[in-house]
C-alpha cells in the first residue's frame, strides 16, 4: 500500500507492507554511492542484517546507538557525523533510519545536516513511529528540553514493514496505540470505534496494519495542510500539553511517550467537558485504558510542578497555556485555559482518577 505525502520541501511515499524490509532495493529510484544504516541496540540485532542484505550493493555501513531517548543527544549526533565522514559519505549517499521515533529523529537530523543535507529513508519499527516518521520533523534534545534542536526535513521514502511490529514489547504497543487514539479523536473517520472495540492482547496484525494506515492518512492530511505548524497542525498536540509535562516530571522512560499522552487525552476530554460543555465518551476511554493496563502515574502532590511544566511547553505563546480541546470527536479547537482554572481542573481530574 502506498500513501503519498505532499510537502513543500520534498514530497514522499509511505509504503506499508509485510516483510518489505527485504526488498528495499526495489523501492529506490536512485543509485547511492554509499549507504549508512543508523539503528539502535535492540532493533539492530533483529533487522539490520535484513536491510543490509536487501540493499544488495557495496559500501553499506551500519552504526548502532544505545536504545532509548538518551541517544537523541548532541554527542551521539556528533559521533554519527564523525562516522559518516570516516566512511566517506558524500552528497550522493543515503542514510537509512532503522528503528523507532528516537532513531528517526536522530538519524533524520544527521541526514538534514550532513553536508547541508543528504537523502534519508525512514524504516519505522515501532507502532509509535507511524506518527514520528510522517511530517518531516527531525530533532535531538538539549539538556534544557526535548526536541529543541531540529529541523523540518522530510525523508525521500518511508518503508513500513509491519512484520517488525511482532517483536515489540506490549508497553511499546500501548505507546503507539495511544497516538492512534489521538488521531482518531481528531477525525470523523470511524477509527475511534474501531480502536476502542479492540483489546491489545488479542489484536491481529491485519487489524493493526489497517489502523496504522488510517492513522498515517489522518496525520498526513493534517501536515499537508500546515507543514510548519502555524495552524491546524497544532491539533496534533491533543493530549500532549499534559502528556509532555508528565513525561518530564517523572523522568523520561518511566512511562512511554504514548502512555503519558493517554493520560493527557483523558484530561483533554475532561477539560473539554468543563470549558466547552462538550459531551464526549470520557467513560469509554477511561474504561478502555484501564482494561488495557495503561498506568495512571499522576499524583495530587505533583500538580504545581505539572502546571509549571505545562507553562514552559514550547507550544505556549505569550505565557498562556493553550490546549487542544474537542467540541466532539473529529472537531478539535485550540483554547486558552486560564492558569487557576487549569489547576482546579487538574486537581479534580487527578482526584477522580486515582
Ligand atoms: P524508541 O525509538 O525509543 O523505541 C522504543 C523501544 O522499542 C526502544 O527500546 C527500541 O529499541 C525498541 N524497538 C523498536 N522497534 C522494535 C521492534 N520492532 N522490536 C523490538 N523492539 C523494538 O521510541 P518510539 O516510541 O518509537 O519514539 C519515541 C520518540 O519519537 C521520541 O523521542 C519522540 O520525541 C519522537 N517523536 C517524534 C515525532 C516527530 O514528528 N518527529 C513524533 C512523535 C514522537
Ligand atoms: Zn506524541
Amino acid at each position: 500500500k502506498n500513501i503519498h505525502v505532499r510537502s513543500t520541501i520534498q514530497s514522499y511515499d509511505i509504503v506499508i507492507g509485510n516483510h518489505i524490509r527485504h526488498h528495499i532495493k526495489d523501492q529506490l529510484d536512485k543509485n547511492y554511492s554509499s549507504i549508512l544504516i543508523i539503528t539502535d541496540s535492540n532493533v539492530g540485532k533483529l533487522y539490520a542484517q535484513d536491510i543490509h542484505d536487501g540493499l544488495n550493493q557495496k559500501n553499506i555501513f551500519i552504526e548502532i546507538v544505545d536504545a532509548g531517548e538518551q541517544s537523541k543527544n548532541i554527542e551521539t549526533f556528533y559521533n554519527l557525523h564523525t562516522k559518516a565522514i570516516e566512511y566517506g559519505l558524500d552528497r550522493q549517499s543515503l542514510i537509512i533510519a532503522l528503528g523507532g521515533g528516537v532513531i528517526g529523529d536522530l538519524a533524520g537530523f544527521v541526514a538534514a545536516t550532513y553536508m547541508r543535507g543528504i537523502d534519508f529513508i525512514q524504516v519505522p519499527t515501532t507502532l509509535l513511529a507511524h506518527d514520528s516518521s510522517v511530517g518531516g520533523k527531525v530533532a535531538i534534545n538539549h539538556d534544557k528540553g526535548k526536541n529543541l534542536i531540529g529541523s523540518f526535513y522530510p525523508p525521500v521514502l518511508v518503508l513500513y514493514d509491519t512484520d517488525t511490529l511482532q517483536t515489540l514489547p506490549p508497553k511499546e504497543i500501548r505507546s503507539g496505540y495511544a497516538e492512534l487514539i489521538k488521531e482518531a479523536m481528531l477525525s470523523d473517520s470511524g477509527l475511534w470505534n474501531k480502536l476502542l472495540s479492540q483489546h491489545l492482547d488479542r489484536i491481529t496484525p491485519a487489524d493493526l496494519e489497517q489502523f496504522l494506515e488510517m492513522g498515517i492518512k489522518i496525520k498526513a492530511e493534517i501536515v499537508q495542510q500546515d507543514e510548519r505548524e502555524s495552524g491546524v497542525r497544532k491539533f496534533l498536540n491533543l493530549g500532549h500539553t499534559l502528556g509532555h509535562a508528565i513525561e518530564a516530571d517523572l523522568g523520561y522512560g518511566v512511562l512511554t511517550h504514548g502512555e503519558a499522552v493517554a493520560i493527557g487525552l483523558l484530561f483533554a476530554f475532561y477539560v473539554s467537558e468543563q470549558e466547552l460543555q462538550a459531551v464526549l465518551p470520557i467513560q469509554e476511554l477511561r474504561d478502555w485504558l484501564k482494561r488495557n493496563e495503561y498506568p495512571f502515574l499522576v499524583n495530587t502532590d505533583r500538580i504545581d510542578e505539572l502546571i509549571d511544566l505545562m507553562k514552559r511547553d514550547k507550544k505556549t505563546e505569550h505565557n498562556q497555556i493553550q490546549m487542544v480541546l474537542l467540541n466532539k470527536i473529529g472537531d478539535p479547537v485550540t483554547h486558552i485555559v486560564e492558569e487557576n482554572k487549569l489547576k482546579n481542573y487538574l486537581t479534580s481530574f487527578v482526584e477522580r482518577e486515582i
